[in-house]
């Protein structure tokens, strides 16, 4: 018998590469945060000996879900301003409590509220997008899971009392840190182009081709966004961002739910990748991301939450979903984004865009053990014909009852073992009590 770490003996498990296959009755060797071998639960209960034998008789399953776009402290505004379009909500109430409540404390406090939702819902990777980066990483790394961390920049806001070069220079000390980190890589990520300059864009992309980094960034997210980027640089920010030499497949353009022949042209000449966010894009009314069409002309396309401020969950599962309903309808096609295909942007795509598909995204070996387990074992998942369609258009977040990030347990029958769940709902609690009595909503 071969000693390893850890054995999970399945009912089903989803590989994601190949495409649309599953396993019934397999097992997931783990040795040494890795996963060795894929082999029917009979032969590996034979050919292994495991510290930890987890039977997971009901369950099925699959790599841990990445959520592509997130700004994770931002589950402290969480319903605070609902019901907005989305420059109402940005200039008279976001950044206005941004500006009021933004410190070290809410960002730690808010991303270790995200991080708990995250593990609970079955994330194991995200793509930041936030202020405060080092608070970003630390409380990342203490939960022992896995991001990509966006360095911030937004002119009007982050440059308050620096310069530009204050802010690149900060850029390059977090980019130098994490340098070949394990569980944190580094994004450059300018807000949006309404919010950056052409001159600060020529700044990152130097930094982003020095530290071959990638470059994460709002696009494209409303017409009026559009139509104001127009009336000021007679261009489409997506053409500006051409002509100034930003797009390449190290750029990731969140939203995109404005396409027109000409982006198109461009996204398939420089090979751009697109970052969904359905139910944020729903919520405040910006569009639709015509999904398919992006993946019929080979765009790699990921999904993300957004932020909780304007989705309102992290919840990548009810993500899945939306993406996978909203597709059909926009493309007036029953068979546009099938079950199969939502769950691979939520999983090996997503890697793809973070450029982390080496390490995480499918179930193979020598990748990274970031595995989730869900129970399918309820009314609302039974029978089972296939668990790929169950996941995808039945299975709901709390039906994940365990979660591995290099084959280390971050949630254990439900529970969280590197959090503390009840510590982080009193946090919550209390910036509630100081927001909500001193809101600039009011
Ligand atoms: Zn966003």
């Amino acid at each position: 018998m071969n000693k390893i770490d850890t054995l999970l003996l399945a009912r089903w498990v989803i590989p994601i590469e190949p495409l649309n296959k599953y396993y019934e009755h397999h097992a997931v060797a783990i040795d040494r945060g890795r996963i060795i071998e894929i082999l029917p639960n009979n032969e590996a209960e034979i050919k292994y000996q495991a510290e930890n034998k987890v039977v997971l008789a009901d369950h099925v399953v699959l790599p841990g879900l990445i959520n592509a776009h997130t700004h994770s402290a931002m589950t402290l505004f969480r319903g605070l301003a609902d019901d907005l379009a989305l420059m109402d909500w940005l200039n008279n109430h976001i950044w206005p409590a941004e500006g009021k409540w933004l410190s070290e404390a809410f960002v730690r406090d808010g991303t270790e509220l995200a991080l708990a939702e995250m593990i609970k819902s079955g994330t194991t990777c995200f793509n930041e997008h936030y202020f405060y980066p080092e608070q970003i990483a630390a409380c990342t790394m203490a939960a022992k899971m896995r991001a990509r961390i966006g360095v911030l920049l937004l002119e009007s806001v982050t440059m308050g009392n620096s310069s530009l070069k204050d802010v690149l220079s900060h850029g390059v000390a977090f980019l130098q840190h994490y340098r070949g980190h394990p569980q944190i890589a580094v994004s450059l990520a300018p807000q949006g182009p309404y919010s950056v300059s052409d001159h600060a864009l020529q700044k990152i992309k130097t930094l982003a081709d020095e530290y071959q980094a990638p470059i994460h960034m709002h696009m494209h997210e409303t017409t009026a966004e559009i139509q104001q980027e127009f009336v000021k640089y007679c261009n489409r920010p997506l053409r500006r961002l051409y002509g100034l030499g930003l797009l390449s497949p190290d750029f990731q353009a969140v939203h995109m739910t404005q396409v027109n022949d000409e982006d198109f042209a461009l996204m398939q000449e420089t090979g751009i990748s697109v970052i969904h966010c359905p139910e944020s894009n729903l919520k405040l009314a910006s569009g639709f991301c015509p999904v398919q069409r992006l993946i019929n002309a080979n765009v790699v396309v990921a999904l993300g939450t957004d932020g909780a401020a304007s989705n309102n969950d992290l919840d990548m599962l009810g993500e899945m979903r939306s993406a996978a309903l909203l597709a059909k309808v926009i493309a007036q096609d029953a068979t546009a984004l099938s079950a199969a295909m939502a769950l691979r942007m939520a999983t090996l795509d997503g890697a793809r865009v973070l450029q982390l598909d080496h390490e995480i995204g499918s179930l193979e070996v020598n990748k990274a053990a970031d595995i989730i387990a869900v129970n399918l074992n309820q009314c609302n998942t039974q029978p089972v014909y296939n668990p790929i369609s169950q996941l995808v258009y039945a299975a709901h977040s709390e039906q994940i009852s365990d979660v591995w990030v290099a084959g280390v347990p971050l949630l254990r029958n439900k529970q969280l073992t590197t959090l503390d769940e009840e510590a982080i709902l009193l946090k919550a609690q209390d910036w509630r009590q100081r927001i909500a009595n001193k809101s600039v909503i009011e």
